[in-house]
């Protein structure tokens, strides 16, 4: 497993694989990694003859009073995790590496970005279609793979790819849980003992309410607010609970499938995200 740092050598690694015919997958990441990152890695492994990582903690996707100082960091523990699982490179490269001094290029998209968490972090969806952007054009790669517990972000970065006829097949990938359904994020780690007790209740609150719309139920009002309730009992200070469309994701006056049903609450300052598509045939998926 060769790490390296340069976006420049890793297009060069990269074209080298292609001219011997290989296909090249990508698996972006911020590092802090847990089981669904090697979910993810494993799939690629799957469909690709070789398998880059990236690690950053990309600057441009954090607002002001967010995490990006605080967020974990700590890449020989990362690349211990991803040893046996034959990753070919890991792209760990600085910051200034990604942004040199004069960098200037900004990626935004029109609509995808207005809904969901793009409400509270106005220029986040900016930040990640810009770097993703890079990674790609870096690796060159003909696959990605993204989780959909990101919901919003994997959309966007469907968007960019066909807007942009980047080339880049885009895998999604099930959201991998913690037994209690918590949803495996970095983030977690902040969470007091007391906090990742009551953490579950976000997922349970979503599969209920999923019960409900496949069950008939279609008054998104009633469904929001008595959701809010139960998360609020539960601690949650709740940024939104969304009933909308999995493709633009726009807001639903009346739920119906298929339906994602998104959301984002606060436990203490630590801030959860999750969903749950609701399909027509199989059941909510998770
Ligand atoms: P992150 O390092 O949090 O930016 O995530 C990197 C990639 O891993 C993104 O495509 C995420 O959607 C994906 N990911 C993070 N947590 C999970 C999870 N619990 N299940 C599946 N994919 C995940």
């Amino acid at each position: 497993m060769e790490v390296i740092r340069e976006p420049g050598r890793l297009r060069e690694r990269s074209d080298a694989w292609h001219r011997q015919g290989w296909v090249v997958g990508l698996v972006p990441t911020m590092g802090a990694l847990h089981e669904g990152h090697l979910a993810l890695v494993r799939a690629a492994r799957k469909e690709a003859d070789r398998v880059i990582v990236s690690i950053f903690v990309n600057p441009t996707q954090f607002g002001p009073s967010e995490d990006f100082a605080r967020y974990p960091r700590n890449l020989d523990r990362d690349l211990g995790m991803l040893q046996g699982l034959d990753v070919d490179v890991v792209f760990a490269p600085g910051v200034e590496d990604m942004y040199p001094p004069g960098f200037q290029t900004r990626v935004e998209l029109d609509r995808l970005p207005r809904h969901l968490c793009g409400l509270s972090r106005p220029h986040h969806f900016g930040g990640v279609a810009l770097v993703v952007t890079k990674l790609f054009t870096a690796s060159r790669a003909d696959l990605a793979v993204f989780g959909q517990k990101d919901y919003q972000q994997v959309r966007v970065i469907e968007q960019l790819v066909s807007d942009l006829d980047l080339g880049v097949r885009i895998v999604r990938h099930p959201t991998i849980r913690e037994e209690d359904g918590l949803a495996m994020s970095s983030r977690n780690l902040y969470l007091s003992p007391e906090e990742r007790m009551r953490a579950p209740t976000l997922y349970r609150v979503l599969r209920a309410l999923g019960d409900r719309v496949r069950r008939g139920e279609g008054d998104v009002e009633i469904l929001r607010e008595e959701g809010i309730r139960v998360l609020e009992d539960a601690g949650f200070q709740v940024d939104y609970l969304a009933f909308c469309d999995p493709w633009s994701l726009e807001d639903l006056p009346v739920a119906r499938v298929p339906l994602l049903i998104a959301a984002a609450a606060r436990l203490g300052s630590t801030r959860l995200i999750d969903n749950l598509e609701v399909t027509p045939d199989a059941g909510p998926v998770v």
